[in-house]
């Protein structure tokens, strides 16, 4: 079992460990490059990349910095020859790995959020939070009301926030499953 590498370290050993902790939602050689790029950028910025190790080894359990890197004209960042946020790339590597993105919310004391438009932007993935648009949230609300009312049966979920669409599909395929054909299908389409 290797140790938590401190700021101090090889950039290897450094994007080695974090590389550990990624989510699986990008390649494993995607990964690599953003955290190299990443690493790279704070070597001259000890105490944010000791902010990061803490964060992404410690999975959020202490409260870290900000951790920044200059914002670009367009605001994203290009990694392997694709562009994203920043924030929603190591947010995506390290926490959620289906995320999409404008599903973040900075918390209160993140001090370079992408969006406050510093000239610095915090790619701490712990100082945001996901958040389900209203739009889709309303979305989950109806097709939940619809299941109650084809099936006659009370559906309870909790968390609804961290539904996914693969989530809502698996749950209409197992009440088909128990409650079989009276379940038309164009009522659920
Ligand atoms: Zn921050």
């Amino acid at each position: 079992m290797s140790s938590t590498p401190t700021s101090a370290d090889a950039c290897l050993s450094i994007v080695h460990s974090l590389l550990c902790h990624r989510q699986g939602g990008e390649s494993e050689s995607f990964a690599k490059r953003a955290i190299e790029s990443l690493v790279k950028k704070l070597k001259e910025k000890r105490e944010e990349l000791d902010s990061l190790i803490t964060a992404i080894t410690s999975n959020g359990a202490h409260p870290t910095k900000c951790v920044t890197i200059q914002r670009t004209l367009d605001g994203r960042l290009q990694v392997a020859g694709r562009k994203g946020f920043p924030h929603v790339i190591y947010a995506k590597i390290w926490r959620w790995p289906d995320l999409h993105k404008n599903e973040l919310k900075h918390v209160k004391y993140c001090q370079y959020a992408f969006d406050l438009k510093c000239d610095s932007v915090c790619v701490n993935p712990f100082h945001y939070e996901r958040v389900v648009s209203p739009g889709i949230g309303l979305y989950y609300v109806c097709i939940f009301f619809l299941m109650q009312w084809v099936i006659g049966k009370r559906i309870t979920f909790h968390n609804m926030q961290n539904l996914t669409d693969k989530t809502v599909v698996e749950e209409i395929k197992i009440e088909r499953h128990l409650f079989g054909n009276h379940m038309s299908n164009s009522k659920i389409e």
